[in-house]
């Protein structure tokens, strides 16, 4: 029953112009699912992961639903926001605002996107100009109600992208507190989108969601069909080698290699660097600027081999990737369907391998249950991974050797080793007496590495005085005035950060 042209699905001209202009000239099947119901006005609990379609599945009906407010009145009043979509990711909400642009630019309405580990400051002045659409991250939301440079009580349509994700990351408290500055459950329409829907993503959606109808494409573990997969069984020192093997041998550009921590990835760009490859790093711990930086590179196919964490990569949007490298198998099984959607998206073909050291054989075998299917293994030509792992060892001892060398003249003049508490987190050098909110929040941006770490004293005084000086109506709803909820008031005031 699926529709086989957008302009069955009740479009109006200016986006199926947009559509037939992005180069689309089929809906995708949650596009084709979606689009009717969400145009009805009806929530939506969607069962989709990234690359099936689903962004355009959700902003089409939303900018056909708003269509007839937009209007060139320079007055912010009569631009308040009307669609709410909230993302998990910096990367992730760019590029849903970016597909939100493309496909409303007929429209005449106007949207943009509210993100952490940038100076606020950037940001308001267009908020403040007032958008219809605002894609944001939870925690930047937050920072924005309470300067009050967004208000919500006139959101329309809200979306929750990647509920999962949202989960895995803690924001779900953040979410929480959004929910209850928006207008009534049954005055606006709900859209949730996940991967997975888990006991707690069932309770979230119950708060949320009204009488939703559920929709469902591609489960995880099907969703990778598209995609060619093979393992490489390498030991975990002659990996490097194999992949510089592989892309030099294929002339490959735009490889996305997956290791499984920040420091491995950093560690793993330099080396390949080393070894002659155009690469860069992303993942939590580069600036904002530095990971944009990197992905613009990669997209713009500059680089052979871009290497990032889970966290980082996701929602990274680059058509036609021809090969993901699972460099380090990930521990979670999902994280895997997670990776290897980079490459064959909306249902184009696309390459993963997997190198498994003989410590990572057990993650292989829960990956392959998760799939219900065998991986096959492939060996590269040419490739001896025992001669390989022997020149790693001796490269490896060299180094050694060199950083020894380099490092005794100073310990020899007195320096001071590191202390042992040195290298602690942030988290744990909580000033006693802070409020359980804020550790939370700390907490939550820990276990985030797409959070780069900030220096959270530096709060903004007059915010928080403008909070505590008992200015507590706050997100007007008709005319009357509401209280700060109380855990809102219990937030720090918000950052301004250097991006
Ligand atoms: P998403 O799942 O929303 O991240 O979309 C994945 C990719 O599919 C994006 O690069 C979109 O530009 C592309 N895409 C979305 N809808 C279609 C369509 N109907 N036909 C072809 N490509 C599409």
């Amino acid at each position: 029953m699926s529709a086989t042209s957008f302009s069955e699905l009740g479009l109006g001209p200016e986006l199926l112009r947009a559509v037939s202009e992005a180069g689309y000239s089929q809906p995708t099947p949650i596009q084709a699912k979606a689009i009717p119901v969400i145009l009805e006005g009806k929530d939506v609990m969607g069962g989709a992961q990234t690359g099936t379609g689903k962004t355009a599945g959700f902003a089409l009906p939303i900018l056909h639903r708003l269509q007839p407010q937009a209007n060139t009145s320079p007055s912010p009043a009569r631009h308040p926001v009307r669609a709410l979509i909230l993302a998990p990711t910096r990367e992730l909400a760019i590029q849903v605002e970016e597909s939100v642009k493309e496909y409303g630019k007929h429209t005449g309405l106007r949207s943009t996107c509210v993100y952490g580990g940038v100076d606020i400051r950037q940001q308001l002045p267009i908020v403040r100009a007032g958008v219809e659409i605002l894609v944001a991250t939870p925690g930047r939301l937050l920072d924005h109600v309470e300067q009050k440079s967004v208000s919500l009580s006139q959101v329309e349509i809200f979306v929750l992208d990647e509920a999962d994700r949202m989960l895995d990351m803690g924001f779900i408290p953040d979410i929480k507190r959004i929910m209850a500055l928006l207008p009534a459950t049954a005055r606006r329409q709900n859209l949730l989108f996940s991967a997975t829907f888990s006991n707690e993503i069932k309770k979230l959606a119950d708060q949320l969601l009204n009488a939703p109808e559920l929709i469902e494409v591609a489960r995880r573990n099907t969703a990778a069909e598209t995609v060619e997969q093979a393992v490489y069984k390498v030991p975990q020192e002659a990996k490097r080698a194999l992949l510089t093997a592989i892309v030099t041998s294929r002339g490959l550009r735009q490889v996305l290699c997956f290791v499984r921590t920040k420091h491995g990835a950093s560690r793993l760009a330099r080396q390949l660097e080393r070894d002659g490859l155009a690469t860069a790093a992303i993942h939590g711990d580069k600036t904002q600027n530095a990971r944009l930086d990197a992905l613009q590179a990669f997209k713009d196919a500059k680089l052979e081999v871009l290497v990032a964490t889970d966290v980082a990569a996701r929602g990274l949007d680059v058509d036609d990737l021809p090969l993901v490298v699972n460099y380090e198998l990930p521990h979670v099984p999902e994280d895997y369907i997670h990776r290897i959607g980079r490459t064959g998206r909306a249902g184009a073909s696309g390459e993963a391998i997997s190198f498994v050291a003989p410590e990572e054989e057990k993650y292989l075998g829960e990956i392959e249950k998760l799939m219900k299917k065998k991986i096959a293994v492939r060996t590269q030509e040419g490739f001896d991974p025992v001669a390989a792992s022997a020149r790693a060892a001796t490269a490896r001892t060299h180094e050694r050797t060199a950083r020894r060398d380099e490092r005794a003249p100073r310990e020899r003049a007195g320096a001071r080793p590191p202390r042992p508490d040195a290298a602690r987190s942030d988290t744990s050098r909580a000033p006693v007496g802070r409020s359980r909110r804020e550790q939370e929040r700390e907490e939550a941006y820990a276990r985030n590495p797409d959070q780069p770490p900030v220096d959270r004293s530096r709060a903004n005084a007059s915010a928080a005085t403008a909070l505590t000086r008992g200015q507590t109506s706050y997100g007007l709803r008709r005319g009357k005035a509401r209280e700060v909820p109380a855990l809102l008031l219990k937030r720090k005031a918000p950052q301004t950060q250097d991006a």
